[in-house]
């Protein structure tokens, strides 16, 4: 069984029209944030580390290691799906812009569609992201449900 646990390992990705949005709420949540262990798409990543950073250094506290993966274009959603397929990441926000097709649509449809299958907490606007991180269950230890797929798993295959 997964088991979310109190510091968690959080997913945060923004196509470039997103970007702004995301850097706010990551710049409004930031003390939440530092306590937990992130990893991001290149860019994003990158502007999220620098505006970590910032906060941390304002306060004089160390600011927290950010994983970074590719660019997301680059195959970084891909390598997000596969940590989500390996039940390494807990919870996803994901601001992906509605009104531009992106080069890895693909990608994202596969992202989205992943961290559905492994039951992990979505957000894709900042009203849901807004509601993840004030829920009393964000502050605890949580058993996401992952249904059983042993009977996919076991069917028989024509040959
Ligand atoms: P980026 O990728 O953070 O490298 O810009 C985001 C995405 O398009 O998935």
């Amino acid at each position: 069984m997964k088991t979310i646990k109190q510091k968690k390992v959080i997913a945060l990705v923004a196509h470039d029209n997103r970007k702004k949005d995301m850097m706010e709420w990551v710049s409004y949540n930031w003390k939440e944030l530092v306590f937990h262990n992130l990893i991001c798409t290149g860019t994003t990543g990158k502007l999220i580390q620098e505006t970590l950073s910032m906060k941390c250094h304002e306060n004089e506290l160390i600011p927290p290691e950010v994983i970074r993966l590719k660019s997301g274009p680059l195959g970084g959603d891909q390598q997000l799906g596969a940590y989500i397929a390996e039940e390494k990441v807990d919870m996803l926000i994901f601001f992906w812009d509605p009104m531009q097709p992106q080069p890895h649509d693909v990608d994202v449809k596969a992202l989205l569609r992943i961290s559905t299958l492994y039951n992990i907490p979505v957000a894709t606007n900042r009203s849901t992201a807004d509601f993840i991180i004030s829920s009393k269950l964000f502050h605890e230890k949580y058993n996401p449900l992952i249904k059983d797929y042993s009977t996919y798993i076991l069917r028989s295959v024509d040959m």
